[in-house]
């Protein structure tokens, strides 16, 4: 692969200095208020400076159910890369890659060249990121297998190139893990031997203390934590116990059931200074949580990694509503035979994700009024089923039904077929690379810089049901979430708003 030459922005509102690239940025909007029956539309325009930190150090992953599918997926494919493995396969050999990265795998428009031509740079050449290849990892898992027998267990990658990873990933063993049964299904029972034992303040005091060991033995600058493991029922939100940072800590230290082992590590992430990353549906990041990552500054981010369907389906809503076609019936099958599946087939457990996967065509829906009435949405079912059979390979099958003209009907059949875990751990990772490099820019309007609100809402793009800001709109549509972070990186680079309206090839 051709190499990517070193980016250097030449304007006068771009400076470069040993530690920080400084942008002076003009962020447009328009205000629009209503008037006597009337829309007045106003726009503005806001002058910030945005300051990127230049150096990345040394960054740390730790995943909570490592051992699982998704967490040995993500292992094998960084030192897959880092050593740059190829392997033997009935299709030949085949080299490693990170395919379904966006930080990695995917471009951006950075402008036009002298003859009119786009010129697309990989996402990870605009603004300096974390190499994946330098990516430190640990993790907990309540399965004691080391990391060769997880990956054997989930059955997801080529044998030869399980062969080729086996003497380092057995040397690595996920730290013991925080189990209570009241939160995940039942069927994990017989995997739950490797525990933290102990009061929910103890497992709590003990995650931090993990967390301090794997910096200081690998002197890291940040670590990052990531949930991928298995998905929880939803805690029950009470008003004394969750609401708020003061009261939620009151509880753990009462050893309150209704907290979640999920709700203890954020919080033990956020008191050790790192962001946490909620890739499974439940509501691990309650009131009390979010006061307390905005109390010490640390971002946190959530809900569900968006690997397959419900991708496909934030871009199909978007663009039949856009394209000015009605949705009125969106059913969505899927079965899989993973333990994560295992795991869904029990009903809270199920609940969660359908919850998760449901709230996905709501912003498209509000958006058009000549579509919908004031509340009206489509039917919108979701349904999952363990086929253990199919292992990994989960099979996704989807109908979309619109109104189009004069009430006629067009529907949508998509089959989607594949390897679960080989879509989410490419998410996994720019999950991690772009919470990092958001870490490091702070914006400021004439007062004193500031970093990005805790709720880290950029990250959207990956994931299903995204946290946002209290108050903030929660956007799902995919290419409107892929054009937020597109936009945001350039615009620590003080480079404008991609508009896509390429006037040089539209007037004479
Ligand atoms: P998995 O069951 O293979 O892995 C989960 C791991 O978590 C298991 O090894 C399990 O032993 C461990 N675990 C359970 N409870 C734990 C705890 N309290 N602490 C530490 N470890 C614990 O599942 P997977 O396929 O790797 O998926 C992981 C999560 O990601 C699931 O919640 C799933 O719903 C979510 N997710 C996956 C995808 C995808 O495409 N694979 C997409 C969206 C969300």
């Amino acid at each position: 692969m051709e190499k990517t030459p070193n980016l250097v922005i030449v304007s006068p509102n771009v400076k470069y200095s040993d530690d920080f690239i400084y942008a002076d940025y003009e962020y447009n909007e328009t205000l629009v208020k209503k008037i006597d029956n009337q829309l007045v539309a106003q726009p503005y325009s806001k002058t910030l400076s945005i300051r990127t930190q230049r150096k990345v150090g040394k960054v740390g992953v730790m995943l909570v159910g490592w051992g699982g599918n998704n967490g040995s997926t993500f292992t094998a494919a960084v030192l897959a890369n880092r050593h740059q493995l190829s392997w033997n396969t009935k299709n030949g050999s085949l080299d490693a890659n990170w395919f379904g990265s966006i930080t990695q795998a995917s471009t951006v428009r950075l402008g036009l060249d002298e003859k009119g031509n786009d010129v697309n740079v990989p996402m990870n050449s605009l603004l300096p990121m974390v190499n994946p290849d330098d990516l430190f990892i640990d993790g907990w898992d309540i399965s004691p297998l080391n990391l060769a027998e997880s990956m054997a267990r989930a059955k997801v990658l080529d044998y030869d190139l399980q062969q080729k990873l086996k003497k380092e990933m057995a040397t690595m063993k996920p730290r013991p893990a925080i189990y209570d049964p009241d939160f995940i299904a039942a069927n994990q029972a017989d995997r739950a031997t490797n525990l933290i034992h102990g009061t929910k303040y103890e497992q709590y005091l003990q995650i931090r203390a993990d967390i301090k060991d794997f910096k200081d033995k690998n002197k890291l600058d940040k670590v990052i934590v990531v949930w991928t493991a298995n998905t929880e029922r939803f805690c029950e939100v009470r008003d004394g116990v969750h609401d708020t940072s003061d009261n939620l800590e009151k509880a753990l230290r009462d050893n309150e059931p209704e907290i979640s082992p999920s709700t203890i590590i954020a919080l033990a992430s956020i008191d050790e200074g790192c962001c946490y990353i909620n890739g499974a549906p439940q509501n691990t990041l309650i009131p009390g949580v979010i006061e307390r990552a905005e109390k010490r500054g640390v971002f946190v981010a959530g809900d569900d990694f968006k690997s397959g369907q419900t991708k496909l389906k934030s871009v199909l809503v978007d663009f039949l509503v856009s394209a000015g076609l009605k949705p009125v019936s969106i059913v969505s099958y899927n079965h899989l035979g993973n333990n994560d599946g295992k795991n869904l087939s029990a009903p809270k457990q199920f609940r969660s994700k359908e919850i998760s996967k449901s709230s996905v065509v709501d912003d498209a829906v509000q958006s058009n009024g000549v579509l919908y009435r004031p509340g009206e949405r489509p039917d919108h079912v979701v349904v999952i089923k363990y086929v253990p059979y199919v292992g990994d390979s989960k099979r996704a099958m989807d109908e979309y039904t619109s109104e189009i003209l004069l009430h006629g009907t067009n529907t949508l059949v998509v089959h989607n077929t594949c390897e679960d875990s080989l879509l989410a751990a490419p998410l996994l990772l720019d999950l991690a690379v772009l919470a990092e490099l958001l870490g490091r820019v702070a914006l400021r309007a004439g007062g004193a810089w500031a970093a990005l609100h805790p709720a880290l809402s950029p990250l959207a793009y990956l994931l299903k049901a995204p946290l946002v800001p209290a108050g903030a709109p929660v956007v799902n549509a995919l290419s409107k979430q892929r054009a937020c972070i597109d936009n945001l990186l350039r615009a620590c680079l003080g480079l404008p708003c991609l508009h896509n309206m390429q006037l040089e090839h539209k007037v004479p």
